[in-house]
């Protein structure tokens, strides 16, 4: 997603662009990076280059961390990072800027697909679920569960509800003998 900034490079500080996005394409080929965003982008001179603030939703492709299924996530972004160009707009000298610093390149286009890549990569879910209630793949047959039952039998329940199952477990046998014993 790149923007033309020519002209608004040209203008004084302060001067604002406002845009708007839908299903935008974004790549980095090198990173193998690609995805789609909308929203919208204030893009704003600065003494440096241009300061942009985005409201961005991407729609990254992802995999369910139960199921497996690949599906296509969503994840809103708020974008705010000021792009310095690689030239003066007015005396053409080049300009200095960290490495990790965003560019805006020779021919004055600005492209937010970088940025969206890292900040998408920072706010990716470390567990995705393709849906809340996903029921996941047999651990005996790896069968998806969302798409039919199989017939295993499940492993004895873990965690919290063993506990519940291991005092029903002794209230039940409390209830028998009446001298539980400690
Ligand atoms: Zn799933
Ligand atoms: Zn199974």
């Amino acid at each position: 997603m790149q923007f033309n900034v020519s002209t608004l490079l040209q203008e004084p500080v302060g001067s604002t662009r406002l845009a708007e996005v839908e299903d935008e394409p974004v790549a980095v080929p090198a990173a193998g990076y690609a995805s789609t965003v909308s929203g919208r982008a204030r893009l704003m001179r600065t003494q440096r280059g241009v300061l942009v603030h985005a409201d961005l939703t991407t729609h990254p492709a992802l995999e369910c961390a139960r199921c497996l299924t690949s599906f296509q996530g969503e994840i809103r972004l708020l974008i705010d990072e000021e792009f310095v160009p690689l030239r003066d707009p007015v005396t053409g000298e080049a300009i200095e800027a960290d490495p990790d610093e965003f560019r805006i390149d020779g021919r004055n286009h600005l492209d937010l697909s970088e940025a969206v890549r890292q900040y998408e990569q920072a706010a990716l879910p470390i567990q995705p679920v393709c849906r809340e209630d996903c029921a996941g793949l047999c651990p005996v047959c790896g069968q998806n569960l969302n798409e039919r039952r199989c017939d295993c039998e499940q492993p004895e329940p873990e965690g919290a509800w063993a506990g519940l199952a291991a005092l029903a477990e002794r209230l039940r046998t409390e209830e028998h003998d009446g001298s539980p014993e400690a």
